[in-house]
């Protein structure tokens, strides 16, 4: 047994794992299954990593570091995880909130239409006469039920296209990407921006894979579910760092790649973000600050609720990008009380508490992760594994298909 930083290591354990988000306990529950006696350690006070929930004071349960949807095509993730929790079924459909001149007929109103753009987008924007045209040109263009991301659509050569394109840029894309990144769709890596193409459908749901839902329980029930074997310690509120240099077997690393080599090669650039939770009570509805007054407004929600959609979309103005309602994710019936949460984008700098939420991706991000990778490469007991392990912009179903993977090759 040795001891280092107020961490017993004991040698029963087969694997380390240090983390327990969805990489960290997704092998670790995979591993145990066989047979291998798995040590996880956490640094936060909590399991779940990003993917975390829990009650406000308020008794609404909230997801600390921002909205997750879970979605996949991958039925084995889909049914791994379907044995640690039961699905709330709900589809996410979100609206961009734009600043209209025409007011909507009244003061304050907005235009709002579904994002990602779509056929009913191109109507509340152009008109149902104009949109069905402009519809029925893309759909000849590209196909029905095409999706076609930004920068390609820019591509086109029509006129009319093109100028559809701008609109969309300028009304969809431009302003949230700047203030999501600090820098131009252009500029940033292609596949962010694909993530929400234009969709050239009816379909007016944020995703559309066949699997899609929110653990009805909650994340972290289902965490919970998943790390409770009898052959997984869990150990909160440490960081594996230390204990990493005296593991002699396998070690599985979710956190980030550049802190676990002291930053010898300089950072790793990230985006994090500022979470604003807000609690509105019904009676608040008129208070200052409330975005929708008017009780007719197309975005107001009735009764309990805040908005009309779980996800607005601030695509043009307000320095935040989205606010979500949790309920509407969640289900959860609690009358008269709602949390919202809006989201504030910055440059990670590494200060005391900031979380690195985003890896920016670019040729020379990925080199400089590169020599980090070569560096963790050099240790064949060490494994690499998760969005900041890997330096790259996974959904939950990818970082669990990752970790099934990994543990079948251990
Ligand atoms: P994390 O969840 O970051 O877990 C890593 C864990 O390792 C953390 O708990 C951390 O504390 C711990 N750790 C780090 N270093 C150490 C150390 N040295 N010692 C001990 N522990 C350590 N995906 C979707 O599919 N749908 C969504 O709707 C969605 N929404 C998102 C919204 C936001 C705002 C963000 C930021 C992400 C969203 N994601 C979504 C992505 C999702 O959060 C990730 O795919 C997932 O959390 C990745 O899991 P992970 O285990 O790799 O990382
Ligand atoms: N995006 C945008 N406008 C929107 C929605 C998305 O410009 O209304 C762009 C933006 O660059 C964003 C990217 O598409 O970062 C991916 O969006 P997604 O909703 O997938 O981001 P996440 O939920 O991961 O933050």
């Amino acid at each position: 047994m040795q001891e280092r930083d107020g961490v017993i290591l004991e040698q029963q354990f087969d694997i380390l794992i240090a983390g327990a988000g969805y990489a960290g306990a997704v092998s670790a529950r995979a591993l145990a299954e066989q047979g291998k006696r798995v040590l996880v350690l956490e640094r936060r006070d909590h399991i779940g990593g990003n993917a975390y929930d829990c009650l406000d004071k308020h008794g609404v349960l909230i997801h600390k570091y921002g909205p997750h949807i879970f979605h996949t095509n991958d039925k084995r993730v889909f049914d791994f995880l379907s044995r640690f929790t039961q699905w709330r079924d709900y589809q996410h459909r979100v609206v961009a909130n734009i600043p209209d001149p025409a007011g909507g007929g009244k003061p304050g109103w907005r235009l709002q239409y579904p994002v990602p753009f779509n056929l009913t987008s191109l109507e509340e924007a152009f008109g149902k006469e104009e949109g069905k045209k402009l519809g029925d040109k893309l759909i000849a263009a590209y196909g029905a039920e095409k999706k076609v991301t930004i920068l390609e659509l820019r591509q086109n050569p029509d006129p009319e296209i093109a100028a559809l394109a701008g609109y969309v840029y300028e009304h969809v894309f431009v302003h949230y990407t700047m203030k999501q990144w600090g820098q131009k769709p252009e500029d940033i890596d292609p596949s962010t921006t694909a993530r929400v193409p234009v969709f050239l459908s009816r379909d007016d749901r944020y995703f559309q894979d066949a699997c899609q839902g929110m653990p009805l329980e909650g994340y972290t029930k289902m965490f919970e579910k998943m790390l409770d074997h009898p052959n997984i310690e869990v150990r909160l509120g440490v960081d594996a760092r230390p204990v990493l240099k005296e593991a002699e077997g396998p070690i599985i690393y979710t956190g980030q790649v550049d802190e676990l080599f002291d930053f010898k090669f300089g950072p790793l650039p990230y985006r994090t973000l500022d979470f604003a939770f807000e609690t509105w009570r019904e009676r608040d509805c008129s208070a200052p600050g409330m975005p929708y007054p008017d009780p007719d407004h197309p975005l107001r929600g009735d009764g309990d609720f805040f908005q009309t959609h779980a996800t607005v979309n601030y695509t043009m103005d307000e320095d935040y990008t989205r606010i979500t309602e949790f309920k509407r994710l969640t289900g959860q019936e609690l009358p008269g009380v709602t949390t919202i949460v809006k989201e504030y984008s910055r440059a990670y700098t590494g200060a005391e508490g900031e979380i690195p939420y985003y890896a920016i991706i670019n040729p020379e991000n990925n080199a400089l992760y590169a020599k980090y990778r070569a560096e963790a490469d050099r240790n064949p007991n060490l494994y690499l594994l998760g969005r900041l392990a890997e330096y790259k912009y996974y959904n939950m179903d990818a970082i669990a298909a990752r970790a099934l993977e990994l543990a079948e090759r251990l």
